[in-house]
């Protein structure tokens, strides 16, 4: 049976895989147009079809029509449940993502160099280094970036409570972080748009 429903994420054009799995599009059979507004207007759309292990994107990126799969991998939590992430699927990458950003192609933001755009903004955000504080503390090596807060897993013999509290705290901080990251990345607009 497929389903036909329509989503709105904001701003610039990135897709998260948590996201997806929360609006029930990775569920096999799914079909919907995931749609990027800005300021109340459609700036974007793309069709997303999701597969058993993988989910099929189809649109036009100017003029020419694109379509290809999107692996999906999940692994186990120590707690129970499983994440899931997006592989990347520019050729040759295969990174395990949480997001893609959108150029001609959707790729992780090591295909597109977003590095540069995060160092620019980690110069001067409180965010980003708040966050990779946090990280640190709770024994993480991974930045806000690849790794989603509520993916980030508890320090042995931390209580749960507390570490919900601190998982609680290092989200908000990764959203101002990706807040100053956005700002960055649609001045950077033009790079994003001749990538592969
Ligand atoms: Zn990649």
């Amino acid at each position: 049976m497929r389903h036909y429903s329509k989503s709105a994420v904001e701003d610039y054009r990135a897709l998260d895989v948590r996201r997806l799995a929360r609006s029930n599009v990775l569920q096999p059979g799914h079909y919907c147009l995931w749609t990027w507004w800005r300021d109340g207007e459609k700036v974007a759309s793309i069709n997303v079809k999701a597969e058993a292990h993988a989910i099929r994107l189809t649109y036009s990126a100017n003029g020419t029509p694109q379509a290809y799969s999107v692996r999906l991998e999940r692994t186990p939590c120590h707690y129970g449940g499983n994440r899931v992430w997006f592989i990347c699927p520019a050729v040759g990458c295969h990174r395990r993502v949480a997001k893609l950003y959108g150029g001609t192609i959707f790729a992780c933001r090591h295909c597109h160099q977003l590095n540069y755009a995060s160092q620019q903004c980690s110069q001067r955000d409180r965010g980003i280094n708040n966050s990779w504080r946090l990280r640190r503390k709770l024994g993480c090596d991974w930045g806000w970036l690849d790794m989603p807060a509520e993916y980030v897993p508890r320090p042995k013999g931390r209580h749960q409570t507390a570490h919900a509290r601190d998982i609680a705290r290092l989200a908000r901080y990764d959203a101002q972080a990706e807040a100053s990251f956005a700002a960055v990345t649609s001045r950077a607009g033009a790079m994003l748009a001749r990538l592969p």
